[in-house]
């Protein structure tokens, strides 16, 4: 059963000039939901995702997440503060680094990297810096990168590279992680790897906010899924029922 709300919105819109990307969007989401965001090409469902994590400011409506106030002036830090972690639609990784540095940069320990740390021989690192490979470890191990914590991040897979971008995020120790479109360009098998990863997260009390285009995947993941189309909710609940709801197949099932 899902606990205390975490994130609040009301009326919440966004124009870009003469274009609702968001509009009058209601939402409630409580500590532990794994919410699924369905919609089609551009029903506004990053633009929404950007609001929350305040990237993008609202430009109507109110809204709270995790005790900070969704306002004119953007606060990413601060929401990053208060405990909201994302992944992004087109990667954000470093490269050249490796899996571990990359996991490592999600922990906020400056560290340093692992080449150094080789080269210096270095048996008796900082606290601080064995606490975060710890959990950076920790992290990988999750989604399945253990054992290609020393390749370059270049050298993943493009599965693999969603799944790194994952771990960083959620070795932060995130109160809510939003995932957008994580599972692009995974098979069935990995898509479902990682539908039971996002309901192992969740099981430890992270809140999960799910943009996906494969609604199998929603469906399996998610204990709740809002659909978006034209920037407003179109429907909100079970995502069984909705994905069966006739006006939410009209919109969006029916158009794919
Ligand atoms: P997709 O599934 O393709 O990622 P989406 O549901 O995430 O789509 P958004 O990217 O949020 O949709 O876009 C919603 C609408 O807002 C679209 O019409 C888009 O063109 C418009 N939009 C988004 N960002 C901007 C921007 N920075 N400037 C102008 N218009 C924008």
């Amino acid at each position: 059963a899902a606990g205390i709300p975490i994130l609040e919105l009301s009326g919440l819109g966004k124009d870009y000039g003469g274009v609702h990307a968001v509009r009058g969007v209601d939402l409630t989401v409580r500590s532990g939901e794994i919410l699924g965001v369905i919609g089609p090409n551009g029903a506004g469902k990053t633009t929404l995702v950007n609001m929350i994590s305040g990237l993008t400011a609202p430009t109507s409506g109110t809204g709270e997440v995790l005790g900070v106030r969704l306002g004119n002036r953007m606060r990413p830090h601060r929401l990053a503060g208060a405990g909201v972690s994302r992944t992004f639609q087109h990667s954000k990784l470093f490269g050249r680094l490796s899996v571990l540095d990359n996991a490592l940069i999600g922990t906020h320990v400056v560290c340093r990297p692992t080449f150094l740390r080789r080269l210096l021989w270095l048996p008796s690192a900082r606290a601080d810096e064995r606490r975060a490979v710890a959990q950076a470890m920790t992290q990988l191990e999750r989604v399945g990168l253990d054992d290609k914590s020393h390749l370059a991040a270049d050298e993943l897979s493009y599965g693999d590279q969603r799944r790194l971008e994952i771990a960083r995020a959620l070795a932060s120790h995130p109160s809510l992680l939003i995932l957008d479109e994580p599972a692009a360009g995974m098979n069935h098998v990995e898509a479902s790897d990682l539908s039971k990863a996002i309901r192992s997260v969740a099981d430890e009390g992270i809140t999960v906010i799910l943009i996906e285009h494969n609604v199998r995947m929603v469906i399996d993941t998610c204990t709740r899924v809002a659909v978006l189309n034209f920037g407003e909710v179109l429907a909100v609940g079970d995502p069984v029922a909705v994905a069966a709801d006739p006006e939410v197949i009209g919109a969006y099932l029916g158009a794919e």
